[in-house]
């Protein structure tokens, strides 16, 4: 153990005292500590270790961590503010990370309080901002409820885990630390973290003008999606890395083979030619091979973090039940008390009102954006311009002729 794990370690133990003095981290008492609990300044500078890290060095042999700017980080962006006033935080303390990695990443996590990372494969898989809302408040809701340091009280042990991957790191050892990191940050909650998560997920949902019920038909689809898929691949990476290797210096060899060819090195015989093309087809059929082996391959990486985060995120009636009762009694259906037989959620809610949490008080109607006004293209304008547009792709080169034709065909006849 280097000097960086020890320190980080002594820091991970004095945080974990905060929560010491409840018996019970899951009754009322113990849920309104977490809320009233301050994060700890050793778990915000944790955390920005980490996003310096993982901005400074995000790849690895393996894996790649692309930080995106582009337009799906400002729907990322626009979506966590709403969740965040809604939670009545100050969105600009936050920050807020699109990763793109290859495979592609199902998750999304909060980490210290301060830093919501979003994978792009979670985007793809989301099929509404509802969906995408529930899961970043539910993840907002295990921030709120300091479950990673209250896990840390369960085990110290667990907690060292954040303060060995930080070190790795730092070494650079990127993608294989980064898949335990989403372990550490998101498989070892138990199902009383889950069902409060669910219970203020879908709170901060709500309040912020989205359906938590909808929202929760991610969870329900990627069970489903998981109990059908097929089994994973089996090569292994080592084969995945040999069988590159070997197209590499096949097509190597198919190279050297036609320039000494060309260079009239090799007699120009008919066996040679022979040959010649032998080694050159020999090369391509490496290459197809090792590209259907690499598609299995991350296809079946993607597959596995997807059953990651489902089996940390069970989906059953009786969640979906919990969700319906607790958005009837967020949008004033029903009573707290008769709540009470769905208890984690009862507990929960029970926390907030004692807390006099902004989560049970309406949303602040005024403060919505005003209504912007588009001024709307007349259909032909539109027409023209993508005719024009068309025209021009095709003069680049960038589409064919048959292309052009079909598409400005269809075109046409929206006129
Ligand atoms: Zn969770």
């Amino acid at each position: 153990m280097d000097k960086r794990v020890a320190v980080l370690l002594a820091a991970v133990c004095v945080t974990s005292t905060a929560f010491g003095q409840v018996r019970d981290q899951h009754s009322i008492d113990g849920v309104v500590a977490a809320l009233n609990a301050p994060l700890s300044a050793e778990a915000i500078a944790q955390a920005r270790q980490y996003d310096d890290q993982l901005l400074s060095q995000g790849r690895d042999s393996t894996q790649r961590v692309y930080l995106v700017t582009d337009e799906r980080s400002r729907r990322v962006n626009d979506l966590v503010r709403k969740l965040l006033t809604a939670m009545g935080q100050d969105p600009k303390a936050w920050a807020v990370r699109v990763l793109d990695t290859n495979p592609q990443t199902n998750n999304a996590f909060v980490v210290g309080g301060e830093y919501v990372y979003v994978f792009t494969g979670f985007l793809g898989a989301a099929q509404s901002d509802d969906e995408l809302a529930f899961v970043l408040g539910h993840e907002l809701g295990h921030s709120l409820l300091k479950h990673n340091e209250r896990r840390r009280n369960d085990s110290v042990m667990q907690l060292s885990q954040i303060a060995v991957l930080i070190a790795a790191l730092s070494k650079g050892k990127t993608a294989q630390e980064f898949g335990q990191f989403g372990e550490v940050f998101g498989a070892q909650y138990g199902q009383k973290d889950e069902a409060e998560a669910d219970a203020l997920g879908a709170a901060i949902a709500l309040r912020a003008g989205f359906d938590p019920l909808r929202g929760a038909d991610f969870f329900t689809r990627m069970v489903k999606e998981n109990d059908a898929a097929a089994p994973g691949a089996t090569l292994t990476e080592a084969q995945l890395q040999s069988m590159r290797l070997q197209a590499t210096q096949a097509q190597n060899t198919c190279a050297q083979s036609m320039t000494a060819w060309n260079a009239g090195q090799i007699a120009r015989t008919p066996p040679n030619a022979d040959k010649v093309n032998k080694v050159c087809a020999d090369a391509e059929t490496a290459r197809l091979s090792f590209n259907k082996a690499n598609t299995e391959f991350y296809d079946a990486q993607t597959q596995a973090s997807l059953q990651k985060l489902t089996s940390s995120h069970p989906s059953n009636q009786s969640r979906v039940a919990t969700l319906a009762a607790t958005a009837d009694f967020l949008g004033g259906r029903r009573d707290l008390a008769s709540l009470s037989k769905y208890e984690t959620a009862y507990i929960v809610m029970q926390a907030l009102d004692t807390t006099h949490s902004v989560l049970l008080q309406p949303a602040d109607v005024t403060s919505a954006p005003p209504m912007v006004q588009t001024d709307k293209p007349m259909p032909q304008d539109g027409v023209t311009a993508r005719l024009e547009k068309l025209k021009g792709a095709f003069d680049a080169g960038l589409i064919t002729r048959d292309e052009y034709d079909a598409t400005r065909k269809a075109l046409l006849t929206e006129l």
